[in-house]
């Protein structure tokens, strides 16, 4: 965590937020996110570092809750436990006949698996997920709204579009905010969620906020400098 801050120090940013990973009953070959004992060793270390760098960088402590239609109740009471300084909703992990796939990987059997159920009932099922999710998560802002599928060739055929904006007016309603995640620019050359669906939010006024998808330190604040161009757009609508 502290290789985080200095990375942020060293960009001269005024402020990060940590957005570490939470998921439960997850059924899946390998973990990406904290335990429940691992995050009181997030808060611990979280608070040091607050401290140690206070005057230099602001740092928060959230998280990212992944969203599990089948553990809404548990996931609710961990969240009810700490007080977040963010909480970001996301929906990584689908359940197909019990075990869980990625939404978001290129591994090879993930992108397999897409295809056996089909892309359209995936996405369908991602975004009906989501929904839920921001109806009964207490999220402060939905991440990577069109990361979904990323590395699948077929689902650039599936419209986002319209399904997005439904959940626009969502977040809109309960006063969320909308993350602008860079880590879409290399992949794709643009953010998540993509330039229309960032407009159509800018329309509806959601606020929105700045993340890097940092997964190790080189990566914080990666394309940042591409964000005045989307306040260009933006600016234009409002
Ligand atoms: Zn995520």
């Amino acid at each position: 965590m502290e290789d985080y801050v200095l990375a942020a120090i060293a960009l001269k940013l005024e402020r990060i937020i940590f957005l570490e990973h939470l998921e439960m009953g997850i059924n899946y070959f390998e973990s990406t996110w904290l335990t429940q004992d691992d995050f009181s060793y997030y808060f611990k270390e979280g608070r040091r570092l607050q401290e140690k760098y206070s005057g230099t960088l602001e740092i928060g402590l959230g998280v990212e809750v992944g969203f599990n239609p089948d553990r809404i109740r548990q996931l609710q009471s961990f969240l009810d436990r700490y007080h977040w300084d963010r909480v970001g909703i996301s929906y990584h992990f689908l359940d197909v006949h019990g075990e869980h796939l990625n939404l978001l990987s290129r591994k090879k059997h993930n992108i397999a698996a897409y295809d056996g159920v089909g892309v359209e009932r995936i996405l369908d099922a991602y975004f009906s997920g989501l929904r839920v999710a921001v109806e009964e998560l207490p999220g402060d802002v939905l991440c990577h709204l069109d990361a979904v599928l990323r590395y699948h060739p077929d689902a650039k055929d599936f419209d986002f579009f319209t399904p997005a904006c439904d959940l626009l007016d969502r977040i809109a309603e309960k006063g969320m905010s909308l993350e602008v995640n860079t880590s879409g620019y290399p992949i794709r050359d643009q953010p998540f969620p993509s330039i229309d669906i960032l407009k159509a939010a800018a329309g509806r006024n959601i606020t929105l906020v700045a993340g890097s998808d940092a997964h190790r330190p080189a990566d914080v604040g990666r394309y940042f400098d591409r964000l005045s161009v989307i306040v260009k757009e933006i600016q234009k609508i409002r």
